[in-house]
């Protein structure tokens, strides 16, 4: 892709989602598109995986690095040191992991829900959003900010993330930080802008499938 085809196709989401916030997803993408994207002046990413996180960190320490895929306990430690903010937190000895590692800052973070109802996929239940934000409110290095999740590839993202968000309305009496809802990717965002996302995760429609 030229880097114009890129910019444009990164100008055009960032044009139609009103005033929710891009993670450029860019798990499979080059540097080099990358650094197109940040001379354009685009700071954030996602990564899904911590040590690619933590190598594009050191590389783009400009850039903001989010990560967005599962974690294990054992490369926590990148994300406590790397990171800019956290979306797919659901576990809570990794998040106490994560925290260990965190020095001078509090770290944002979504919790990830599992609103699509397919068992393989990560997340906390809907039901159990209170009790983890109960047991993540002791850990003081972490500040919850909203929740984040994924609708199932087939479809139904308009019921999944309508679920997201009454799960974010029953949390924010208790916990008034968690106001984020972050939702929607490359065949969705669209919807999940109509529910209401304040940041949305696209990688495939602006870096196309390379
Ligand atoms: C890969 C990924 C995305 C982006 O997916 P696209 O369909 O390429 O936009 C968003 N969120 C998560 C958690 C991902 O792993």
């Amino acid at each position: 892709m030229t880097e114009s085809t890129l910019i444009q196709r990164w100008q055009h989401v960032q044009s139609n989602m009103g005033d929710a916030q891009l993670v450029a997803v860019s798990k499979y993408t080059s540097d080099t598109n990358i650094e197109t994207l940040l001379e354009a002046g685009h700071l954030d990413f996602g990564e899904a995986k911590p040590q690619n996180l933590r190598d594009r960190a050191q590389k783009y320490p400009q850039a903001h690095w989010h990560m967005i895929g599962p974690l294990q306990k054992n490369k926590a430690k990148y994300i406590g040191r790397f990171a800019y903010m956290w979306h797919s937190c659901c576990d809570i000895e990794a998040a106490k992991e994560v925290a260990k590692h965190i020095e001078g800052r509090r770290l944002p973070v979504f919790v990830q829900v599992n609103i699509s109802g397919e068992p393989q996929k990560q997340g906390i239940q809907p039901d159990d959003v209170l009790l983890f934000l109960q047991k993540l409110d002791l850990i003081k290095e972490l500040e919850v900010i909203g929740l984040m999740g994924m609708a199932a590839k087939g479809g139904g993202a308009k019921v999944a993330f309508s679920l997201l968000r009454q799960c974010r309305d029953a949390a924010i009496g208790q916990y008034p930080h968690v106001q984020g809802l972050c939702m929607g990717m490359s065949n969705d965002w669209r919807i999940a802008i109509e529910e209401g996302a304040t940041m949305i995760r696209v990688g495939s429609e602006i870096f196309g499938q390379d």
